[in-house]
């Protein structure tokens, strides 16, 4: 059976305060012997915070980006190492807001995946079609394109990947691609990776999901979970997806 995998994106959210009360929660009614893997994916300065309240107990947290270079004259970079030393198993690469608004390529996002293989964190690879992209019928060929350049470059360790669909304009919007419209991509990013010999590696759905659309997604063959941006800023809700 493949694993499923339920991941919160924080985003730039949060603060000491915050974050210490939605650890505290997520901690505290998280069930490990009934409930799914979980994780959260937390803003560089608050790793410190994730590792003290999450070290020894069923969740496992992340960042959301690294550099794809292991040190030196990188200002305001942030290496797989490092990551390391903060506990995390888990990193972003890919995530449309960043190939949007800060010049992340495939190229790039490919370059950052095999850095953190090589570290032994975890690359969640984002991927996902605009609006004008699906409208002009090139879904398919925007995400296959954009996994495609990842898998070259770490072809020997796709089994090590996790990858999440997110259709761009479903981010943050309030606007959820439907069950089928997700299951569609799913299964031809599933096509994709089987070839790569990774066939089993968790898949996740991001986009507006929410307690109530969750269980409709998830129910679906090639949805293995989700990643979850605005929702997993409440303890209850994210929870609540994560249960679904
Ligand atoms: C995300 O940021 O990865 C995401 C899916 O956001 P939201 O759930 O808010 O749409």
């Amino acid at each position: 059976m493949r694993a499923k995998l339920v991941v919160g994106n924080w985003k730039m959210n949060g603060g000491l305060r915050a974050n210490a009360a939605l650890l505290a929660a997520l901690t505290a009614e998280w069930n490990p012997a009934a409930d799914r893997p979980i994780a959260v994916c937390v803003p560089f300065p608050y790793l410190g915070q994730a590792q003290a309240a999450l070290t020894g107990t069923p969740i496992a947290w992340g960042a959301q980006n690294v550099s794809e270079h292991a040190s030196g004259a990188h200002t305001g970079e942030v290496a797989a190492s490092m990551l390391v030393d903060f506990g995390c198993r888990y990193a972003l690469v890919g995530h449309s807001e960043r190939r949007q608004f800060y010049g992340d390529t495939d190229a790039g996002v490919a370059a950052k995946a095999a850095a953190l293989l090589a570290a032994g964190v975890t690359p969640i690879v984002c991927v996902g079609e605009t609006l004008a992209e699906r409208e002009a019928g090139t879904t398919e060929a925007v995400v296959l394109r954009q996994l495609d350049a990842v898998l070259a470059v770490v072809a020997a360790q796709a089994a090590q990947l996790v990858v999440a669909y997110e259709p761009v304009w479903a981010i943050g919007t309030g606007r959820t691609a439907s069950s089928e419209q997700a299951q569609a991509v799913h299964a031809t990013l599933r096509a994709r990776l089987a070839a790569a010999g990774a066939a089993d590696i968790p898949l996740l759905y991001g986009g507006s999901v929410k307690a109530d659309n969750a269980a409709a997604l998830f129910a679906m063959p090639d949805i293995d979970g989700g990643l979850i941006g605005g929702a997993s800023l409440k303890a209850g809700e994210f929870l609540a997806i994560a249960r679904a």
